[in-house]
């Protein structure tokens, strides 16, 4: 065996237990109790210390482009060993289809400039901006791309889908056995206050969240899952951040619509002071933080199994690209950090506070995104003949997050100063150490691309 980790105290979806884990080549080769006499090169002790499967964080947006120029502050290199420090082996990430040409394109563009860098395995799901290449949807899926995202705004940005764009493109992708995804957002409403805002001369960060009002969300919400209804495709909500939202996936699932949905640590930990301030600037995102209200009601979904998936949604801008607080908050490009602290946020804020199940956090932050994009169960799961992408896990140790401690290429975090109690001592990527108490470890660029499959 390569390597023999013991004593540790194993979590899936499923159960905690008590088990010894051997690695060979890559993958789990034995699960087992006591001394089997194995011989391994290394062996690592995780007494006191839980043993989760990689993470897999299926929302984010490394080296992220905008009209072909790269605009974020983090590269798939940079991006990705700061997800391993954070106990991530898998993203995916997107390929967006410039309007008008092909996706296919978009797709081996993407893939080519991931391929060199990553640090740890990832996929792509493939954002599409207009019905045309139609034809290039089974091809992409035979490439290992199954959920086709599209946006209900961001018109100004040439990225959103008409009605009736958003019709042809569930009807093709149902008919090729993909799925859809989708940034809920009434492209109309948004606009229409962002522009009222501006011309009042209200500018300030909090502005942002009164121009993406609640009944932005329920309403794309609403129109999408009728036309999910009536086309029959499988159907994933990005983001969640409202009570609407997360009540309307929670009724559609009741109806018994192929839908899932999803949630970032930050729509759970923040809401809508963090706008006030300075520093406000930094934490706009969209959708926008919201209130307490809404804050509770998506950790009643979370807690109730409505809310399938935790991702960061990851989007990493330096206080420069966001405009150092001078710009008008139609103008700070929208995004945060979040793949690093998602662990350490949700176990202290999940399991220490609101008093779920270790296997409800794996569930969440690991199994159910490898599930419903097509990755289970080579990941997202502690099983003999799967990858070995393991997190060491110390549930015991006290933590100050501080862009200090972190991974990351900017000078602050939505989170610092915040005080978290458990910490990821070890990442592991297909039996290699990539991370080891607080340190990058591992090789550079030996990730590699993952087909996804949901046939
Ligand atoms: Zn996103």
């Amino acid at each position: 065996m390569d390597l023999i980790i013991k004593n540790g105290t194993l979590v899936d979806s499923i159960r905690c237990y008590q088990a010894n884990l051997a690695i060979a080549e890559g993958k789990i080769r034995a699960i087992f109790l006591g001394n089997k006499n194995y011989k391994a090169e290394k062996v690592v002790d995780a007494e006191k210390k839980m043993v989760f499967p990689g993470l897999v964080d299926s929302h984010v947006h490394f080296q992220l482009q905008d009209m072909g120029k790269i605009i974020s502050t983090d590269n798939f290199a940079s991006g990705t060993k700061a997800a391993a420090c954070g106990g991530v082996t898998t993203i995916i990430d997107f390929a967006d289809q410039m309007r008008g040409e092909s996706p296919l394109k978009s797709f081996y563009e993407r893939k080519k400039d991931a391929d060199s860098q990553v640090a740890i395995d990832y996929s792509l799901h493939v954002s599409k901006t207009d019905t045309k290449f139609l034809d290039e949807i089974p091809t992409l899926i035979s490439e290992g791309v199954t959920s086709f995202k599209f946006f209900t705004t961001y018109s100004w940005r040439n990225l959103d889908l008409d009605d009736a764009e958003l019709l042809v493109l569930f009807r093709e992708v149902k008919k090729c056995r993909g799925m859809v995804m989708g940034h809920c957002e009434n492209d109309d409403m948004v606009i229409r206050n962002i522009n009222s805002l501006i011309q009042a001369g209200k500018t300030d960060p909090i502005f942002h969240a009164h121009s993406r009002p609640h009944i932005a969300e329920e309403e794309a919400i609403q129109r999408v899952l009728l036309f999910t209804k009536k086309t029959g495709v499988k159907l994933h909500l990005a983001h969640l951040t409202t009570k609407e939202g997360s009540d309307l996936l929670s009724q559609a699932k009741k109806q018994g619509l192929n839908v899932t949905g999803e949630t970032c640590p930050h729509y759970l930990l923040l809401n809508e002071r963090e706008y006030k301030g300075s520093e406000g600037y930094l934490n706009l995102m969209s959708p926008p933080l919201r209130h307490a209200k809404d804050q509770q009601a998506l950790m009643k979904r979370v807690q109730d199994g409505t809310i399938d998936q935790i991702i960061t949604d990851h989007c990493e801008f330096s206080r420069k690209s966001k405009g150092d607080g001078n710009f008008p908050f139609h103008q700070v490009l929208n995004g945060i950090p979040g793949i690093e602290t998602s662990l350490p946020l949700m176990h202290d804020f999940l399991i220490n506070k609101q008093k779920l199940t270790y296997p409800q956090l794996i569930s969440l932050m690991s199994t159910k995104p490898a599930q419903i994009f097509g990755l289970y169960p080579q990941k997202g799961s502690l099983m003999v003949g799967t990858d070995a992408d393991l997190v060491i896990f110390d549930p015991n140790v006290e933590r100050t997050i501080t862009p200090e401690i972190l991974h990351y290429s900017i000078d602050w975090n939505p989170y610092s100063g915040l005080k978290v109690e458990g910490w990821p001592v070890m990442t592991i990527l297909r039996g290699k150490i990539l991370y080891e108490k607080g340190n990058f470890v591992g090789p550079h660029n030996k990730g590699k691309f993952l087909k996804c499959s949901i046939r």
